[in-house]
């Protein structure tokens, strides 16, 4: 719990730097990717959101919050070669594995391509926020 809760409020810290910063003074609608590459509760986490969210209320008013899934890609840094998570072939208790220990990853991932094993994960890695949608 305090893992996801603590995740929590630092999403809406962040999203409420970037309201201020940019004038909006109510969110219509808030985006957060959830990364397939994860560790966290994710109904713990979306719970500790909703909760949040009123002590927020006073300094910024968000309305609703959708929540994303977000593929993992990966680029390879020895060919350039870019592919995804869904596409490697993985059991299922691989993939199993990576969804709660992404430290694991790179025991079962590799460059479809050249083999390398030294690549970098362009998306789909924690908690993003995707869009802010506001009124200024
Ligand atoms: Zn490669």
């Amino acid at each position: 719990m305090v893992h996801e809760w603590s995740l929590a409020e630092a999403v809406l810290e962040a999203v409420k730097k970037v309201a201020i910063d940019s004038g909006i003074s109510k969110i219509n609608r808030l985006i957060i990717g959830l990364g397939e590459l994860q560790n966290i509760d994710i109904e713990l986490f979306k719970e500790s959101i909703e909760i949040l969210k009123g002590e927020y209320s006073s300094e910024i008013q968000i309305d609703e919050i959708e929540f994303e899934d977000e593929e993992a890609v990966f680029k390879c840094r020895r060919c350039g070669e870019v592919w995804r998570l869904r596409d490697v072939e993985l059991g299922e208790d691989e993939r199993e594995a990576i969804h709660f220990i992404p430290e694991l990853l790179h025991a079962f991932v590799k460059c479809p391509r050249c083999n390398s094993v030294d690549y970098e994960i362009l998306s789909g890695r924690g908690v993003v926020i995707k869009r802010i949608e506001g009124v200024k």
